[in-house]
């Protein structure tokens, strides 16, 4: 497959202009998708093969097919931006296409060209640009995912796969500003362990993660954080999203492990916070680095991040038999200000000096 010829089979059940305004005026985060969805197949004998453009719905599964039963699964998040000139935009998409490429080959399934993704965003913005909503800190989420849907049961590499992108409107993630959440520090649970799938963007790291993010809830919190599955005391991160701390001297600090996802919005905070001045460490942390350095005053301040809610305040860690932190902590000085300098990039309110974003329609 040298172009991508990407076959049309519009929608002719496609929501009326006026429903979709009213969807677009309250989105939500992906209460609704848009009306197509794009699809690319790939078989050990063809490679990568007939990409379609088609209304979004179901998708024909044999019952034995391997991602049902073994999961052999991967997806990528990402957002389309409208800029107030009406042209859209994402953000550093050769990124997710990169970690896209080094999920499957954690999962066992086939690479998808960098070319090949580009082309699949561009090619559903070509049908559903009206879906891009235009108000305040709403996007449209870009959700890529590609599965083994070869009908086998035996435990090895599917060899038909399938790679599909939809996409929901979502709307402003804060709706009433942007509030600190109280996070519940996991100590039974643990989402990856060494040499396991957690830098994968896979299916199951969330399955795994389900349970303690029931506990979270039970103890009144919105987010569950999770340490190393071997010694129990290295900060990790959340379910979704990547985890950094400021120190009082500027000192941005965001634990290493080969079994965190690296995250795209850390990385792209991380570069603007030390083209700022600002010293970064990429290094472990212990939970009681945290809780120590908050108790004395180093730690200053808290925030996860990730592109559904870009940068979310961590007002406080409630761990069964401590805290960290109070639960009606303010935002700080230096998240909300990272925070905005990434999003007037994101929404062409500043200028892009990185060459990050990546013009979708047209
Ligand atoms: C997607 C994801 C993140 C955030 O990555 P971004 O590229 O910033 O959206 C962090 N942790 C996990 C487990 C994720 O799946």
């Amino acid at each position: 497959m040298a172009e991508l010829e990407f076959h049309r089979h519009l929608n002719l059940q496609a929501k009326s202009p006026a429903e979709r305004e009213a969807i677009l005026a309250d989105p939500g985060f992906c209460n609704f998708m848009t009306d197509h969805m794009v699809d690319i197949c790939w078989s050990e004998k063809g490679g990568w093969h007939r990409p379609r453009i088609q209304p979004y719905g179901p998708i024909e599964l044999e019952p034995a097919a391997a991602v049902l039963h073994y999961g052999q699964e991967i997806f990528e998040g990402l957002k389309a931006y409208r800029h107030a000139d009406g042209s859209i935009w994402t953000f550093r998409p050769d990124a997710n296409a990169r970690r896209l490429q080094a999920s499957a080959a954690r999962m066992a399934l086939p690479e998808l060209p960098v070319e090949y993704f580009l082309e699949s965003l561009k090619a559903l913005i070509s049908v559903d640009a009206e879906w891009v909503p235009s108000a305040p800190e709403t996007s449209l989420y870009l959700r890529p995912f590609m599965f083994g849907k070869e009908a086998f049961l035996g435990v090895r590499p599917a060899k038909k796969v399938a790679y599909y992108v939809i996409a929901g409107p979502a709307g402003s993630y804060f709706a009433g500003g942007v509030a600190p959440v109280s996070i519940w520090l996991s100590e039974h649970f643990s989402r990856a362990g060494r040499g396991g799938t957690g830098a994968a963007k896979t299916g199951g790291n969330y399955a795994a993660s389900l349970i303690a993010q029931n506990e979270a809830y039970e103890n009144g919190c919105q987010q569950v954080l999770f340490l190393d599955s071997t010694t129990n005391t290295y900060v990790e991160e959340l379910g979704g999203m990547n985890v950094v701390l400021v120190y009082k001297d500027g000192t941005l600090v965001t634990p290493l492990s080969d079994s965190i996802l690296p995250g795209i919005t850390r990385d792209s905070i991380l570069r603007l916070a030390e083209e700022r001045g600002h010293t970064v460490e990429r290094r472990p942390v212990t939970i009681d680095e945290w809780r120590a350095g908050f108790e004395n005053g180093d730690i200053v301040e808290a925030f996860a991040c990730g592109t559904a809610a870009v940068i979310t305040p961590i007002g406080m860690i409630k761990a069964k038999d401590f805290t960290i932190g109070s639960p009606d902590a303010i935002a700080g000085e230096m998240t909300m200000s990272l925070r905005d300098e990434l999003t007037d990039i994101q929404y062409g309110r500043r200028e892009d000096v990185h060459g990050w974003m990546y013009r979708l329609d047209g």
